[in-house]
């Protein structure tokens, strides 16, 4: 009977694979059909300067909704989306909603706001990966210089020569490249002497503690100090409170990224945010 099967199926299960591979199996099954079904969506989180106080650069946060599984973190499904190739098809919807998204906000608000979207090592060896970003920025009418891309160090690490040409391509067409997760890996600090970029975002991890541990203080102003020195633009990532802000502003850091801010917001509620903070600038 169907529950004696179902037993079977269990114990194969546990003698191959551990509950976490069989997690992973279920993503993978289900992301499969999950920008079929519309599980998937944009949020943007605001990027604040901290100098001006005001906001015109968001960065795109991809969220998924599965009726099984629940919200899956990006954290679990990129990687298997990365292996699967199902991340070229992820990262077609994230140009086409996150411009498209951008370029309205643009309008309603009359402001010249920028999109970051982050690019996975895949989509960064996609053939067809600056054609696309091409098509789209000209399909919505947006220009090159509204669109940020973020990478991680890991995305340089294979095919050197290759990357060195697709960067500056995007560089070529007004496109602004952020190295993402900074001080993460080891290699981040040479990428950004070698190659063209216009962003550091110093990883959260760093930021953490920086009001209350002398060391991680020290290497956060050793980065700004560093970023100003090679003329790149800072973000501070994952700040959460007063005090962080204060250490970032003693040290000029430019601009900063975290809840304390916003959260990852729907464009929906993204639009809210920006009625309210320019409301509150106004007065
Ligand atoms: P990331 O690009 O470094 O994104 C920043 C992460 O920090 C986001 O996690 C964001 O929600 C989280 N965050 C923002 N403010 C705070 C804060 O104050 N405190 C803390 N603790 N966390 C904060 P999220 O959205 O879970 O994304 C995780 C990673 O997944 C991203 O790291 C990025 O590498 C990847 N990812 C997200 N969306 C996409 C996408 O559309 N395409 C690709 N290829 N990767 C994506
Ligand atoms: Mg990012
Ligand atoms: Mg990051
Ligand atoms: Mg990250």
């Amino acid at each position: 009977d169907a529950k004696h099967q179902g037993g079977n199926v269990f114990s194969l299960y546990s003698g191959d694979m551990d509950a976490n591979q069989h997690k992973k199996m279920t993503i993978e099954e289900q992301m499969l059909r999950a920008l079929d079904h519309n599980e998937m969506y944009l949020t943007y989180q605001p990027i604040v300067n901290l100098i001006s106080n005001d906001t015109v650069r968001f960065e795109a946060l991809l969220r998924w909704e599965n009726p099984i599984l629940g919200q899956v973190s990006p954290e679990d499904f990129i990687p298997i989306a990365e292996q699967n190739g199902y991340i070229l098809k992820i990262g077609d919807f994230v140009f086409q909603q996150a411009i498209a998204e951008c370029k309205i906000l643009q309008q309603r608000f009359n402001q010249n706001f920028s999109i970051a979207v982050n690019l996975s090592p895949r989509q960064f060896r996609d053939r067809e990966l600056l054609s696309k970003l091409t098509d789209t920025l000209q399909k919505y009418q947006l220009p090159a210089r509204n669109l940020i891309v973020e990478i991680t160090e890991g995305v340089l690490m294979s095919d050197i020569e290759h990357c060195s040409r697709v960067l500056r391509e995007l560089k070529d067409l007004g496109v602004s490249i952020a190295m993402d997760d900074f001080g993460k890996g080891y290699s981040s600090l040479s990428y950004v002497r070698n190659h063209p970029f216009d962003i550091i975002k110093i990883d959260r991890e760093f930021v953490r503690d920086i009001a209350s541990d002398h060391k991680d203080r020290q290497l956060v102003e050793t980065t700004i100090a560093m970023s100003k020195s090679l003329e790149l633009e800072v973000v501070a990532e994952g700040v959460e409170n007063q005090s962080q802000v204060m250490v970032l502003r003693n040290n000029h850091c430019k601009y900063a990224q975290g809840y304390l801010f916003a959260p990852p917001m729907t464009c929906e509620n993204l639009y809210i945010w920006l009625s309210r903070s320019m409301r509150v600038q106004m007065n």
